[in-house]
């Protein structure tokens, strides 16, 4: 049936995707540093500073996707005392890189949970915030995503979610279309050893909604107040809605 064969095509993404971070879970932070130029230290700290958790007040954070802990170390260290971050994400060699290199600092303020983000381990209306930063372009069923988003925040709590998006500078997108295709598989192999992989990742990007029609699922999932932000030309976007 249809069904059937959608059920192992989705299964088969997934699996991929598991294969890739399995591989480049200790190397992961390094690739992102070679592949991005350092970029990626700028948008995670706008994605954190459209977030502003409160110094005083608790706020219970949830980073989706999370990986080895990037974003979750930034959350805490922009929040105050009372702010706690749930790590999620479905590949346990990510979480275990990211569980050993947890600051002192943040001791008891963190925690990591193996997930899926299209079915979360976790109770309706808990998090005061969701983010997910370069992870909703793995899953494979992004409408499943965006509901588990909804349910597990509290009433008033943000959705933000950092993705690659197009880049719509004239000269820019062709020279960012021949780093993708040329520059980024020959890192991979150079230092994870797997340009395959990273060729890939390379074709999911290409696959992702745009920024419309990202904004328009983030909608129809009944976030409010849904807006898009593109950065770096486009290169990367920040998507924010909220659950009224
Ligand atoms: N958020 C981190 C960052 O920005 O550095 C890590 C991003 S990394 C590119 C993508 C992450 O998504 C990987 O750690 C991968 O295991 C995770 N992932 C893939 N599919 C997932 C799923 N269905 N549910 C939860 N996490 C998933």
């Amino acid at each position: 049936t249809d069904f059937g064969y959608e059920r192992v095509a989705l299964g088969q993404k997934q699996g991929r995707v598991d294969a890739v971070f399995h591989s480049v879970a200790r190397r992961y932070d390094l690739m992102n540093d070679l592949m991005s130029a350092g970029l990626h230290r700028a948008w995670k700290a706008q994605l954190v500073s459209m977030l502003r958790p409160s110094k005083g007040r608790p706020h219970r954070h949830l980073d989706v996707a999370g990986g080895t802990g990037d974003v979750a170390f930034r959350v805490l260290d922009a929040g105050g005392p009372r702010t706690a971050v749930t790590v999620l994400d479905i590949n346990e060699s990510m979480l275990r890189v990211g569980a050993e290199r947890v600051p002192e600092r943040f001791a008891g303020r963190i925690d990591f949970v193996t997930g899926n983000a299209e079915s979360l381990p976790l109770p309706d209306a808990t998090f005061d915030a969701y983010t997910i930063a370069f992870g909703i372009r793995n899953v494979p069923r992004i409408d499943l995503a965006l509901a588990e988003a909804r349910r597990v925040l509290k009433p008033g709590g943000r959705f933000l979610c950092l993705e690659f998006s197009q880049v719509d500078l004239p000269v820019l997108d062709r020279i960012y279309d021949a780093y993708s295709f040329h520059v980024i598989p020959r890192i991979g192999a150079r230092v994870a050893g797997d340009a395959e992989s990273y060729r890939y990742l390379v074709e999911s990007i290409r696959k992702f909604p745009t920024r419309g029609a990202f904004a328009g699922l983030i909608e129809q999932a009944g976030f409010r107040h849904v807006t898009d932000r593109p950065l770096s030309g486009g290169i990367v976007a920040i998507h924010s809605g909220w659950k009224v």
